[in-house]
C-alpha cells in the first residue's frame, strides 16, 4: 500500500486576492491591492459591516478579519475598501478546483477557497510530494494569478493544520512524526474544530496547548466535553480517519458551501451568500439536464455546531429561484441567530417519477423562470460569468438599507 498523501490547498486572503486579480485583468496597470493597505468589506457608508479579507499591509497595520470597518479605519485612515463580489469569487474558485482536479485523482472542495487533494500513489508520476506541491503552487500563480498555501500530510486534519502555518505562498508539511515539534506547542485554540466554548472549557481544565490536550486523560475530557472531548483528544494526537471524498463519490446531488472568513450575524448577508450558492447549483443542474427534488441547508456556527434541515419538493425542479426560496425558508427555520461560520446548500436528484410529475405540475411562472435561467446560462457561457448579475449583487448596499 502506498503511503497516504493529502494536500490541503488554501487561497491566501481569497476575497482580496481575487478582487486584485479582477482589477488587474481589467487594467494591467492598476495598483495591486495586495500590496497596499486594503480590505474587502461592505457598507462603509452605513458605518456598518466587518472586514472580510485584508492585504498583508493592512494586516501589518493591526487590522483583523471580522473586526468592524470603523475600527479598521481608525487603525489605518488611508485604508482602501472594496465591496465583496461573490460572482467573481465563484469564477476564481471554479478555475482553481478544475486545475486541482486535472492533477489529483480525488479532490474534495471544502469551501469556496479550500480543497483537499488525495494524491496517494502519484509519486512516480509527479515526484516527491513537497516538490510537486511547490510546482502546483507555482502553476496556480502563473495561470490563475493568486497565491495559495499547501499543507501536506497523511490525513486531512494534519494537512489543514499545516496549510495554516506561515502565510502566504508557502508549502508546509505536518507528518505524524512532526506533531510534537510543529503542532503540540501551538495554543489549543489553533486546533481545528476547537470552537470558542470548547476552548474555554479546556482552559478551565488547565489545558492551554495542543500538547496539553494530547496528553490529557480522554475520560476526563469526555466528562467535561462529552463525545467532542474524545474527538478533540484524537485530533490533538493527529488522528483523523475521514477520507478525502470527491463530489462524484457522494450520492448524486448538487451541493455548494462556503466557509466564511468572519462570523456572519446578518440574515440578509446570509441570504445573499445563499443566493450565490443556489445560482451555482442551479447552473450545474441545468447543464446536466437534471432535476432535483430535495433541498437541504446546513449551518455550522462559530462553535462548529452543525445543524441542517431538508425539504422535499412536490415536483422536480432546475430553477434557481425555486431552490433559493426553499433554501431561505429552511434557513429561517434553522437559524438560532448564533454567529455563522459555514453555510451550505445541498440538493438531491429527483427520481424518475418526479420527471414525469414535473410536466404535470408545470406552471406558467415556472416555465418563465426556467426560460430566464436558461437565457442567463447561455449568456454566461458566451460572455463569461460576470456578464449578468442579479440585481441583489449590484452594489452591496442597494438591497439592504431597510434592514439596517
Ligand atoms: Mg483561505
Amino acid at each position: 500500500m502506498p503511503k497516504p498523501i493529502v494536500f490541503h490547498v488554501d487561497v491566501n486572503s481569497a476575497f482580496l486576492s481575487w478582487e486584485a486579480c479582477r482589477q488587474l485583468s481589467e487594467n494591467p496597470d492598476a495598483a495591486d491591492i495586495r500590496l497596499t493597505p486594503s480590505i474587502i468589506g461592505g457598507r462603509r457608508e452605513l458605518r456598518h459591516g466587518v472586514v472580510l479579507a485584508k492585504s498583508i499591509p493592512a494586516s501589518k497595520a493591526g487590522i483583523k478579519t471580522g473586526e468592524p470597518i470603523v475600527h479598521a479605519l481608525k487603525k489605518c485612515p488611508n485604508l482602501q475598501i472594496f465591496p465583496p463580489d461573490f460572482s467573481v469569487y465563484r469564477v476564481k474558485s471554479d478555475a482553481l478546483m478544475e486545475l486541482l482536479r486535472s492533477y489529483a485523482p480525488c479532490v474534495q472542495q471544502l469551501s469556496i477557497d479550500e480543497a483537499f487533494c488525495d494524491i496517494t500513489g502519484t509519486e512516480k508520476l509527479y515526484g516527491d510530494p513537497v516538490s510537486f506541491a511547490c510546482k502546483l503552487k507555482q502553476e496556480i500563480f502563473d495561470t490563475l494569478g493568486f497565491t495559495v498555501n499547501i499543507g501536506i500530510s497523511s490525513n486531512k486534519l494534519l494537512a489543514k493544520m499545516a496549510s495554516d502555518f506561515e502565510k502566504p505562498d508557502k508549502v508546509h508539511t505536518l507528518f505524524p512524526d512532526e506533531i510534537p515539534e510543529k503542532m503540540w506547542p501551538l495554543p489549543v485554540s489553533d486546533l481545528l474544530y476547537a470552537g470558542r466554548s470548547s476552548v474555554q472549557k479546556l482552559h478551565n481544565l488547565g489545558i492551554f496547548t495542543i500538547g496539553d490536550l494530547a496528553a490529557a486523560d480522554p475520560n476526563v475530557l469526555q466528562q467535561h466535553l462529552k463525545s467532542h472531548g474524545k474527538e478533540l483528544h484524537n485530533y490533538a494526537n493527529g488522528i483523523d480517519p475521514s477520507p478525502v471524498e470527491s463530489e462524484t463519490d457522494a450520492p448524486k446531488g448538487y451541493s455548494n458551501s462556503i466557509t466564511l472568513p468572519f462570523d456572519c450575524t446578518d440574515r440578509s448577508d446570509a441570504k445573499g451568500i445563499m443566493l450565490s450558492l443556489c445560482e451555482n447549483i442551479g447552473a450545474r443542474i441545468r447543464k446536466d439536464n437534471a432535476f432535483i427534488s430535495v433541498v437541504s441547508v446546513t449551518i455550522v456556527d462559530a462553535d462548529f455546531r452543525k445543524t441542517s434541515h431538508q425539504t422535499s419538493l412536490p415536483t422536480g425542479t432546475n430553477i434557481t429561484d425555486v431552490i433559493y426560496e426553499n433554501a431561505c425558508a429552511l434557513f429561517d427555520n434553522l437559524w438560532d441567530l448564533s454567529p455563522i461560520r459555514l453555510i451550505g446548500v445541498h440538493t438531491s436528484k429527483a427520481s424518475d417519477q418526479c420527471y414525469t410529475q414535473y410536466s404535470l405540475f408545470d406552471t406558467e411562472k415556472n416555465e418563465k423562470l426556467e426560460k430566464l435561467d436558461m437565457a442567463i446560462d447561455s449568456i454566461r457561457l458566451k460572455y463569461g460569468d460576470n456578464a449578468i448579475k442579479r440585481a441583489r449583487f449590484l452594489g452591496d448596499d442597494k438591497t439592504k438599507p431597510t434592514e439596517d
